[in-house]
């Protein structure tokens, strides 16, 4: 099925130009100017802005769905909604759990990978825990945080060849070190996240393999001029890339603002964190076991304390990124192409020979549609 969008102002990379886009086969074939295709379905964008579509690669669930459901539904009900929001790729992210419910749910996942589903694609996973840190816990279930083995993750890997693309754990002894070695030979990216520990084991676990943070600033140790902490770790060294949670809640903007300054806003990945209640009203939800609830937009656990996940969706992260005066150039890096890059998707990019991973947005930054591999799989005009 080929499909022609007509008149769209193009922006990709540092460049912006206005014209057609010709997809065959769920690739990019011809990109600018008068396109003609008579075999191809024609939609006319009529001017409206077309970006490379958003990647999640931190979502645990939307629209009332959690990854850790465990449940092909759910997975596709998440799919839908990331698709309505512009992305057209995502990492389902699972929480600590129990391990034969954590291997349960990658065989879910396993089953709809790179498949045709009703909204964005599934490149794969990202496993949140269970190897963390009590004192930086957040909303992962304290009963099942442990100390990783190398024989568990191999458990979890074996589930399918290049599933687990993203994991999450605390560098925190002499385990977590080789679990890290381990999952870089095995082509998994390994971030740090939920962690308590000092600037000096966070250097260590770098060394070790470590190439991506968890949502920076939320869930580990902070920035002391004394003791860097996992955050100071994180700004000082470009080898690894900062995920940033960008809901004005999280993180204040100011801090948002200075990480960008810092890392430079090619190693700079916006996620939401969202939990089910993504897409619905203020009220009582689950993550994963644990009760939690919405108020204002805000998640919070109900039992202490804690922010618990999020209700962001990456188009609202990207309008906020532009209201911060990021360009949209930037704000297209971060939403998308870094993650592309990072986890070698053929997307993030508008260019012949990509694949025709699009969002269209109107004059309010708005999706409007989205497009996954040439497949309309959202439209709103
Ligand atoms: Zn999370």
């Amino acid at each position: 099925m080929n499909l022609l969008l007509k008149n769209g102002a193009i922006v990709t990379g540092d460049k912006e130009f206005s014209g057609d886009i010709l997809i065959k086969n769920g690739g990019i074939q011809k990109i600018g100017g008068t396109i003609s295709d008579r075999t191809a379905e024609v939609c006319d964008l009529g001017g409206r802005i077309v970006i490379p579509a958003f990647i999640d690669i931190h979502i645990h669930g939307a629209d009332g769905a959690d990854t850790m459901d465990n449940s092909l539904e759910s997975l596709k009900k998440i799919s839908a909604f990331a698709a309505r929001h512009g992305v057209a790729n995502f990492l389902p992210t699972t929480l600590t759990g129990p391990q034969d419910v954590l291997m349960e749910v990658l065989e879910k996942i396993a089953d709809l990978q790179d498949t045709d589903l009703p909204g964005a694609n599934i490149f794969g996973v990202h496993m949140e825990g269970p190897y963390f840190d009590m004192e930086y816990k957040g909303a992962q279930n304290a009963k099942y945080i442990k100390v990783s083995t190398v024989n568990e993750i191999k458990k979890f890997l074996r589930v399918k060849k290049n599933l687990v693309k993203l994991f999450s754990l605390s560098p925190n002894n002499e385990e977590a070190l080789e679990s890290i070695r381990f999952l870089r030979e095995k082509g998994v990216v390994v971030s740090v996240g939920h962690s308590a520990c000092v600037y000096e084991k966070v250097k260590k676990g770098i060394e070790a393999g470590i190439r991506h943070a968890t949502h920076t600033f939320n869930g580990m140790r902070g920035f002391n001029h004394r003791e860097p902490g996992v955050v100071g770790a994180i700004l000082e060294d470009p080898a690894v890339k900062a995920e940033i949670i960008f809901d004005k809640i999280h993180v204040h903007p100011a801090m948002v603002h200075l990480l960008i300054k810092i890392k430079g806003v090619e190693n700079v990945i916006c996620i939401t964190d969202s939990m089910s209640a993504a897409g619905l009203s203020d009220g009582d939800y689950k993550l994963g076991e644990l009760d939690v609830y919405v108020k204002d937009g805000v998640v919070r656990l109900a039992t202490y304390d804690s922010l618990a996940g999020s209700i962001l969706t990456m188009d609202s992260a990207f309008r906020n990124l532009l209201e911060l005066g990021w360009s949209m150039a930037d704000a297209i890096r971060m939403t998308s192409t870094n993650a592309a890059e990072e986890f070698g998707l053929n997307s993030g990019e508008i260019a012949p020979g990509k694949d025709a991973d699009l969002t269209v947005l109107d004059n309010h930054n708005e999706v409007v549609m989205t497009v996954v591999k040439g497949r309309i799989k959202y439209k709103g005009i």
